[in-house]
């Protein structure tokens, strides 16, 4: 075979559809969140960052900061092998402690990503437990769908946010058979919620496990940051709760909270905890003093919903068409791949803006999409600059404008 040829040929069809990535090379700048320099072309420009999951600015914080610096003084660069030979640091211990402490559970497990949390905990209890079914909602997140495909168990699908649709699917299997209900909190592209409480009622009436993803939701919402379960008192109920350390909490890594066998089975049975080397140890530093910060204070999660309500008054004001939804993240609704990635390339190149694309395949057909994330360090400024510029190109390529 010709793998060249091959690779090439598929390239092209990506570009073909509009779907091929370019990534913006940043640097991003200590200390002016969410300010970032964009190497392009051998020369570098100012750019502002509207698109990060960095929804706090938590990644340039001085405490978070300095904890790795002197982490890394103490430790030195790697965890020096997996959790299982050698590779356990107390920073790694400290960090699952603060964690089955935010989630008001016996005990965490971490993991080197989100994505790697989702797929190990699904694959391996999907795959271990004798004749397991999964329900996992119509908009789980990629991580979840492949923890799922891989554990090979019966796999269902139910309407996205939709518990009748759940409760009916659910009641086609006996009490005896073990279902597993896998869902998000905030869905990080509409930036909807679930009906926690319902699904939980549901889960409870059937026996089932519940599975919540709160990626987007931990360090943002509830009284110490432990996400939309804790906001509506609700964490208790829950069987297993994964989150990541990557977004609000701004470092890296991925984490599951539950009972102490729960956590004690993934950790003994699941191959992608068990053949990994293990987070860098001043990167769970960062992460155990950014989940503490966040626990204590509440100035952040205050400024970024203020943001928030103030990006989407300005939007609303000039009739660019967002989708309404009750979190942090604001969809503003293109509807056109081409034109969404047209908007994207003139905000950058020709105003200083960074917000990537979204296009098919992450979100359906015609509901191509900017997805805007302030944060707490945007100013009135940012906003109006932001604002001014999505205006001025809404109009040039002829977009329609809501009338208020
Ligand atoms: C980003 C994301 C993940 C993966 O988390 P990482 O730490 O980035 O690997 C998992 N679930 C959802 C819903 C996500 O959006």
């Amino acid at each position: 075979m010709n793998f060249e040829a091959f690779f090439a040929t598929k390239l092209d069809g990506l570009r073909g559809e509009g779907r091929y990535r370019v990534f913006a090379d940043l640097e991003r700048q200590r200390g002016t969140f969410p300010r970032a320099t964009r190497h392009v072309d051998g020369q570098t420009r100012e750019v502002t960052v509207w698109c990060s999951n960095d929804y706090l600015g938590m990644g340039q914080h001085p405490k978070v900061i300095a904890a790795m610096h002197e982490a890394i003084d103490r430790c030195g660069a790697g965890a020096g092998g997996t959790r299982n030979i050698s590779g356990t640091n107390h920073y790694h211990v400290l960090l699952e402690d603060e964690l089955a402490d935010l989630h008001g559970k016996e005990s965490a497990l971490l993991f080197t990503s989100g994505y790697v949390s989702n797929w190990a905990a699904l694959g391996t209890l999907g795959s271990t437990i004798p004749n397991c079914v999964i329900l996992s909602d119509a908009g789980n997140h990629a991580s979840m769908i492949e923890g799922i495909r891989q554990s090979k168990a019966e796999r269902r699908i139910w309407r996205h946010n939709d518990v009748e649709d759940l409760d009916r699917i659910l009641s086609e299997y006996g009490p005896e058979r073990p279902k597993i209900v896998a869902f998000e909190s905030v869905y990080s592209m509409d930036g909807d919620i679930a009906p926690i409480k319902d699904i939980l009622d549901v889960c409870e009436k059937h026996g089932a496990m519940s599975y919540l993803d709160e990626v987007h939701a931990v360090g943002l919402y509830g009284p110490r940051g432990g996400g939309i379960a804790e906001r509506e008192g609700l964490m208790d109920r829950v069987t297993l709760i994964e989150g990541t350390l990557g977004k609000a909490f701004g470092v890296v890594g991925g984490y599951i909270a539950g009972s102490a066998a729960l956590c004690d089975y993934i950790r003994s049975f699941a191959s992608g905890f068990i053949f990994t080397t293990a987070l860098p140890p001043h990167v769970a530093a960062g992460a155990r003093a950014s989940i503490r910060h966040l626990k204590e204070s509440q100035m952040e999660r205050a400024r970024h919903q203020e943001r928030v309500r103030k990006v989407r008054a300005r939007l609303d004001g000039i009739g660019i068409p967002t989708m309404q939804n009750p979190s942090h993240i604001v969809p503003v609704m293109v509807g056109d791949a081409a034109k969404c990635k047209w908007l994207s390339d003139l905000l950058l190149d020709s105003h200083g803006i960074y917000v990537q694309p979204i296009n098919y395949p992450t979100v359906p057909r015609k509901t191509e999409r900017l997805r805007i994330t302030p944060t707490p360090f945007h100013t009135d400024a940012d906003i109006d600059h932001f604002a001014g510029a999505l205006s001025d190109l809404w109009s040039r390529c002829a977009l329609a404008r809501k009338v208020a």
